[in-house]
């Protein structure tokens, strides 16, 4: 039986959880991850699947997961992205293990392992462009043709090294690279460059470096110098790999090494997921910024009022695998609706408000009727809400002329409004243009709900209503899909932005709202009832709340393609 057991928990194991396993029953005794932000963007929904799997193995292994950023272009870094990468992460509810580390902390030691691999004869500065290098290492099936500064000694190579360091050249004047093996079926082992001159501040190190390492020259090493043992990275990195081996094999003795494994990216439909490219939609202002709720970004997911359990969620369904995958927007949609279908307050708000009076009603009385807050959740208890003689209801939960499968209000029939009443419509008023201004009804006073038997009565249509002199107004900004195709960025020759959807944003304003609304607060989340999830936005201010559609409560995309 016991055997039985493991082999199930042996199938569920993804293939990363079969290495790790794998190296602990060899004997390894400590599991380290790290998650390697550069911090030139936001994080988005495919970083956030990586920081799952990284922070989460470490979690389950009872290890330690780092957060390192890899900041070796200072050209492209800005302190802005360290501060909300580390936001992002915690807020999704991570913690990494100490201080943040920084590739720029061991700029020192790295350049000390640079001179070692001049003096050994394994680095040569070379004085030719960068284009010129690019074209002599030639085509995978053709040997590369050797720089002609390849064979400069040790000492000169020493000497001009140093004289890049102290600021004697200008960027793109000289390089430093390693002298592995221009014949290499492998590109990336045909002299790769290790350091260029930027004369550019770092953010970190200020002035005090005018050549910076690669990011090949540096990514393994600093994973060494943590004691990573699984350096987990995307497909692309894979031909990275030989190159990162042989560095760490000429500097380093001792038999440890971090080992790197890869899986493929998971990109998300309906959007982009390029940090160039999300950059271009908030530099030209297509959207309000890194955090618009139609961005693919963390800090855009939550301002539209997305939890973190619902992305870590995602990010559990979405797996690993070692082949790239566009997962289908639905399913995040689905998750963050399954999340707060269970936990989000049930309000009453009217969006396109039509006013509605009940004639039969005495004037000047309210009552107030007992509504649950939330019947998933048995803790979440009721609230009372006004009810008086003039409301709102939705614009199109009325039709003069209805068809017959239409159960919502119409002439001579009855429905019931949410917690309340039936009611009846017995007549409309319209202006001048034939727009309906006003619906007279007439209710029934025995069918207050939860009332005895006439209460029970049963009409087809049950709607949301507000009570129009208690009613608060807000902002509601009805969010959509960025781009009306699957795949925006992945047409040849077409821009992605030619693909934007321009219904993805609609600003309602004089929405109505039941008063219990009145001291919510931004980030606050509720269903609306019968329309979809809803979410203070920051633009609120008090007296004047604003608030984002998270998504509605069915998936219309599924309808409209099918
Ligand atoms: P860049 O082109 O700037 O390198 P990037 O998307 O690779 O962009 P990084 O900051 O290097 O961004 O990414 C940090 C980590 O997140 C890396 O380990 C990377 O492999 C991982 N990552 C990035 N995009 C995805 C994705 N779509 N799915 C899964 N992991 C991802
Ligand atoms: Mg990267």
């Amino acid at each position: 039986m016991a055997s039985e057991t493991n082999e199930t928990r042996e199938k569920s194991l993804n293939f990363l959880e079969e290495i790790i396993e794998e190296s602990i029953a060899g004997g390894e005794t400590r599991i380290q991850t790290r998650f390697p932000p550069e911090p030139n963007g936001y994080l988005h929904i495919g970083h956030a699947t990586s920081i799952c799997l990284n922070f989460g193995l470490a979690t389950e292994y009872q290890g330690k997961c780092n957060l390192r950023f890899d900041d070796t272009n200072p050209s492209k870094e800005d302190v802005e992205y360290i501060d909300s990468i580390q936001q992002d992460i915690q807020w999704l509810g991570f913690q990494w293990e100490g201080e943040p580390h920084f590739a720029s902390d061991y700029f020192q030691q790295l350049y000390d392992w640079a001179e070692k691999l001049i003096l050994e004869g394994k680095a040569y500065v070379d004085d030719q462009p960068a284009e010129v290098i690019s074209a002599q290492r030639m085509t995978p099936t053709e040997p590369g043709v050797n720089s002609p500064y390849r064979d400069r000694t040790p000492e000169e190579n020493l000497d001009l090294f140093r004289r890049m360091k102290n600021g004697e050249f200008q960027a793109g004047e000289k390089v430093l690279r390693a002298k592995i093996d221009m014949a290499s079926s492998n590109m990336l082992m045909r002299d790769p460059i290790m350091y260029r001159i930027m004369h550019v501040p770092h953010h970190r190190t200020g002035d005090k470096w005018c050549i910076y390492p690669m990011y090949d020259f540096t990514h393994g090493q600093s994973d060494y110098l943590e004691g990573i043992t699984q350096s987990i990275c995307t497909l692309e990195f894979e031909v990275h790999r030989p190159l990162y081996n042989w560095f760490l094999d000429q500097l380093i003795d001792t038999e440890y090494r971090p080992r790197q494994i890869e899986f493929a990216r998971r990109n998300l439909s309906y959007t982009v997921m390029s940090k160039r490219r999300l950059l271009e939609l908030v530099q030209k202002g297509i959207v309000a910024g890194w955090d618009d709720p139609r961005m693919p970004t963390i800090t855009g997911l939550r301002r539209a009022g997305y939890t973190p359990e619902s992305i870590r969620n995602f990010a559990e369904k979405v797996g690993v695998a070692r082949r790239e995958i566009v997962v289908d927007m639905a399913l995040l949609e689905f998750c963050v609706r399954e999340h707060l279908n269970k936990i989000a307050p049930r309000v009453m708000a009217v969006l396109d408000p039509v006013r509605v009076v009940i004639d039969n009603y005495p004037e000047g009385q309210t009552e107030t009727v007992e509504i649950e807050n939330n019947p998933e959740d048995e803790t979440a208890g009721t609230r009372m809400v006004p009810f008086s003689r003039e409301l709102y209801i939705e614009r199109d939960d009325f039709m003069e002329n209805a068809p017959k499968k239409f159960f919502r209000m119409t002439p001579g029939n009855e429905v019931r409004l949410k917690g309340a009443y039936i009611v009846k419509c017995e007549s409309v008023e319209k202006d001048a243009e034939g727009n309906i201004t006003t619906i007279h009804c007439t209710y029934d006073v025995d069918t207050r709900s939860g009332t005895g038997s006439a209460s029970n009565r049963k009409v087809k249509g049950t709607l949301h209503w507000v009570s129009a002199p208690d009613a608060i107004e807000a902002e509601v900004r009805l969010y959509d899909r960025l781009f009306k195709d699957p795949d925006p960025a992945g047409h040849k020759d077409i821009d992605f932005k030619e693909f934007l959807n321009e219904n993805s944003l609609k600003v309602l304003t004089g929405c109505k709202l039941e008063p219990s609304l009145k001291e919510a607060k931004e980030g606050d989340r509720f269903q609306f009832q019968r329309l979809g999830y809803f979410c203070v936005d920051k633009d609120s201010k008090p007296g004047a709340l604003v608030f984002n559609r998270t998504v509605g409560l069915k998936d219309t995309w599924a309808k409209q393609n099918n």
